[in-house]
């Protein structure tokens, strides 16, 4: 048993258009767990962040942003600041999710600038780190999540720790049905947890939140978020029907 606050979010990634991401937004409204012992965002795309907004505004649900540029304005053709974000609500945001580095791109250096730049506009940050197939394969899990962290989170203060949750998200389980048994992603989560202590102390380290993300579904969600270090989850593909998304959020509930 810990006394981390689990944590879900929701990532809709280039999904729902208008009136799907808003009837999404209210069947949520309705359906999920109250906050007292789950946290919980949704993100989705940049043209919808007012619209669910509104929606989300009385709810307990965070409004959260898939990406953002470091800059505050100016001659960015195409970026939105963290600062347009927050106008609309936003308050949480991605950083190096799999796909912006590996299909857009990102390298750790940008996920550093990005996770610093939203630290100082009092964002809450998920980094998610995560290895691919050939790497898992390659025994060098923990390499790369060190890697990522170490790269990701430098300059990060202990005090800014608290704004800070971590994604574990196996490149090869996204949204490819294929998941990480309870064991194994426990595995990877305690040594995530082990380099938070080095980088860190113990008592950082031990309120930080590690969410697993890889093909998390209502059917696996609570053999995952039941191992010790994995304090929820960030979901993608279930998160676009409300009752998935709400059964994953139930089971952190009853970590
Ligand atoms: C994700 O996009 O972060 C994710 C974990 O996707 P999925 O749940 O579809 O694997």
């Amino acid at each position: 048993m810990t006394n981390r606050k689990p944590f879900v979010g929701g990532n809709w990634k280039m999904n729902l258009h208008g009136d799907e991401a808003a009837l999404l937004a209210k069947q949520l409204v309705d359906s999920l767990p109250s906050n007292e012992k789950v946290d919980i965002a949704v993100f989705p795309a940049f043209t919808y962040l007012a619209s669910v907004g509104a929606i989300l505004k009385d709810s307990a649900v965070k409004l959260g942003a898939q990406d953002f540029y470091t800059t505050e304005n100016g001659a960015y053709t195409g970026e939105v600041s963290l600062s347009m974000l927050k106008d609309v609500g936003v308050s949480v945001v991605l950083v190096g999710h799999s796909e912006r580095r590996h299909v857009l791109g990102e390298s750790n250096s940008t996920c550093n600038q990005k996770t610093l730049a939203a630290l100082d506009a009092g964002m809450e940050v998920i980094l998610c780190i995560g290895e691919k197939l050939e790497q898992r394969e390659a025994g060098q899990t923990n390499f790369v999540n060190y890697g990522q962290m170490a790269l990701g989170l430098a300059g990060v203060t202990a005090e800014q720790m608290s704004k800070i949750t971590i994604a574990y998200e196996p490149v090869w389980a996204i949204g490819t049905g294929k998941t990480a048994t309870p064991q194994d992603a426990q595995k990877a989560h305690a040594a995530i947890r082990n380099f938070l202590i080095f980088a860190y102390g113990q008592e950082v380290a031990s309120t930080v939140r590690i969410q697993y993300g890889g093909s998390m579904k209502p059917g696996n969600a609570s053999d995952l978020v039941g191992q010790d270090d994995i304090d929820g989850g960030l979901i993608g593909g279930a998160a676009l029907k409300s009752s998935d998304f709400t059964a994953i959020c139930e089971a952190a509930v009853s970590k």
